[in-house]
């Protein structure tokens, strides 16, 4: 049966209905953090960079300065030694410590939880928004777009564009809101797995029967 020619929301249900079957374990943001600060402090690092990358820095840089007040008093280069291994580094110190006097002077030193707030901060755009309203508030106000999800997107047939924008607005329209996140954090999973953008593993992959660029499905026919 070729699931994608049912309706895009019968395709997805029977998607994430097998996603959830394999990757369970992985519906939450992989970034270690302990307040809604420290997550979005290690999801600025993680623009461009491996959340495996940022996991490894933010033990040290949280253990010396874990709340946000203390940034609201550093120069962006006192991080400098915590993150110098960061791509983009210089440029994420800044919106870090200006997001901190951001929520000092204007959220009485709590982050912000919707999203008009939160795109308010310095260098938070509508995906460093999604992952921490879902994963710090539990907030499903939209779906966090990385590239894994771009690719897995596209390949699924669900998208034809790169533009994280339109992505996220098409996913809201065929998924139910309650699995806003966990659509984020599936496609993720599978991204890394199998679906990568380097190179897909049709034939390990849970999607490979009803997925439309499923190269084990075609050589079946
Ligand atoms: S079947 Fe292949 S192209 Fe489709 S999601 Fe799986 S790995 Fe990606």
């Amino acid at each position: 049966m070729r699931l994608r020619k049912l309706n895009d929301k019968t395709y997805m249900s029977e998607v994430l209905r097998l996603l959830k079957k394999k990757y369970s374990g992985q519906m939450q943001t992989s970034l270690h953090h302990e307040t809604p600060w420290q997550l979005l402090v290690a999801t600025i690092l993680s623009a461009q960079a491996q959340d495996a990358q940022v996991n490894k820095i933010t033990p040290a840089l949280f253990r010396d300065l874990p709340n946000v007040k203390e940034y609201a008093r550093i120069r962006p280069t006192a991080l400098y030694k915590y993150i110098g291994s960061i791509g983009l580094f210089r440029s994420k110190a800044k919106s870090i410590v200006e997001s901190a006097k951001i929520i000092m002077n204007e959220y009485h030193g709590s982050v912000p939880y919707t999203m008009d707030e939160l795109l308010k901060l310095r260098g938070v755009g509508r995906k460093t928004a999604n992952v921490v309203l879902s994963n710090a508030f539990g907030t499903n106000s939209g779906i966090a777009i990385d590239t894994h999800c771009i690719t897995v997107a596209n390949r699924l047939g669900i998208a034809r564009t790169r533009n994280p924008v339109k992505i996220e607005n098409r996913l809201m329209s065929i998924v139910p809101k309650h699995d806003w996140s966990n659509v984020s954090h599936l496609f993720i999973a599978l991204g890394r797995d199998v679906c990568t953008a380097r190179k897909k593993r049709c034939g390990e992959c849970t999607l490979r029967n009803i997925c439309p660029s499923s190269t084990a499905m075609k050589r079946r026919r």
